[in-house]
């Protein structure tokens, strides 16, 4: 009786610990704007205890790029102490990358470049800023950023040996120039363009939205536009397809196993014995939180774990707008904003669940997992 006793006072005992994470997106789910959502904090009173711990493992998932987690961890800090270990940016997944960190890449972006870059273990960064000084004849669109007098460059081997696209640049003619030029040349840019150069250099790209939404009345043009102009221009030159070696960034398979390590490495130091099976993606944009979601989950299939995709009504999407979901007539039109690498498919823009706000999903969430913490 004594084993059954130590049975039974083990399942009360983790009757109380979760076997589920939270993916949370951060922009129209918890803030708009710099605006925190009210719902948010009516969440996350339900998701700590008294001390101020999470009870759940809990990832915050952004596809914003141009700063460091930190700040992005300090922006958060109006609604609960949040560690930066828990905060995801599109380009977190490049610290898996560590092939790439002992050599020279070519950074595309704006912020904080060269910090995201060494935050993320790149040792040597370049700019497109740097890049242009080094080769000041290669910038020619703007005639008034053109050298004026003959200038002599300075002989730099093998300036670059990948390419990492951070985030939409500013001053895109200067940043599609050089990317072509260091792509067409193997990393000489400066050099003429070689015969031998394809397959290219590796690219690396974070956050293909192709548009987000600000304060202008319509969308305004995001990473995945530059990223259209990027490959098109590639493509109209030398006939091939421009390739990247890895997607980073909602729907992309990679943030998501990268999430949930996030969440399997929070509940193994908080001593959660339950195994973690279901993980709970809360946002509010159909193309990169519903699609990546239910992506991720296909992917899960063959796991024990599965991906449950929770979309809220406070940010992109409006249930009482009438192109709120990429509807059939979207793709009877053939319009998919998604990226040229992944597929439009009417399943995964389905959501598991829809709620008005983060609060209804922390609550539906408990609901279905029948989770009452200590
Ligand atoms: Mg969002």
């Amino acid at each position: 009786w004594i084993i059954s006793d130590v049975a039974f006072l083990k399942r009360v005992q983790l009757r109380g610990l979760p076997s589920f994470g939270f993916l949370f997106d951060i922009d129209g789910v918890l803030v708009r704007g710099r605006t925190p959502i009210p719902a948010a904090r009516a969440a996350f009173r339900k998701l700590v205890n008294p001390q101020g711990q999470f009870l759940v493992p809990v990832v915050f998932v952004t596809n914003a790029g141009d700063c460091l987690r930190q700040k992005k961890a300090e922006q958060l800090s109006h609604l609960l102490g949040i560690s930066q270990d828990q905060v995801m940016m599109s380009h977190s997944p490049l610290r898996m990358f560590k092939r790439y960190h002992e050599k020279c890449v070519l950074v595309s972006g704006q912020g904080p470049l060269l910090d995201i870059a060494q935050d993320l273990g790149f040792c040597q960064p370049i700019t497109i800023d740097t890049l242009r000084e080094k080769r000041p004849l290669l910038d020619a669109v703007d005639h008034d950023r053109r050298p004026n007098v003959l200038v002599s460059e300075i002989f730099v081997p093998n300036l670059s040996v990948s390419v990492v696209l951070f985030g939409e640049p500013v001053r895109w003619e200067t940043s599609l120039q050089l990317i072509i030029d260091v792509l067409l040349t193997s990393g000489y840019p400066g050099n003429p363009y070689g015969q031998e150069s394809y397959p290219h250099l590796p690219v690396l790209a974070c956050n293909m939205d192709l548009m987000w939404v600000a304060e202008a009345q319509s969308p305004r043009f995001g990473h995945g536009t530059f990223m259209v102009c990027l490959e098109n221009i590639y493509k109209k030159i030398t006939g091939k397809d421009l390739k990247y070696e890895a997607l980073m960034g909602k729907p992309s398979r990679l943030t998501y196993q990268y999430a949930e390590h996030l969440i399997r490495a929070q509940a193994l130091q908080r001593s959660w014995e339950q195994p973690i099976q279901t993980l709970y993606a809360v946002g509010d944009n159909v193309m990169t939180d519903v699609y990546g979601a239910n992506l991720y989950n296909r992917y899960l299939q063959e796991t024990a774990a599965r991906c449950s995709s929770v979309l809220v009504c406070t940010g992109v999407y409006d249930p009482h707008s009438e192109v709120a979901l990429p509807s059939r007539d979207s793709i009877a039109q053939n319009v998919f904003h998604g990226h040229r690498d992944f597929s439009f498919d009417p399943a995964l823009v389905e959501p598991d669940h829809i709620v008005p706000d983060v609060d209804a999903a922390v609550d539906l969430v408990f609901q279905l997992e029948n989770f009452a913490p200590h």
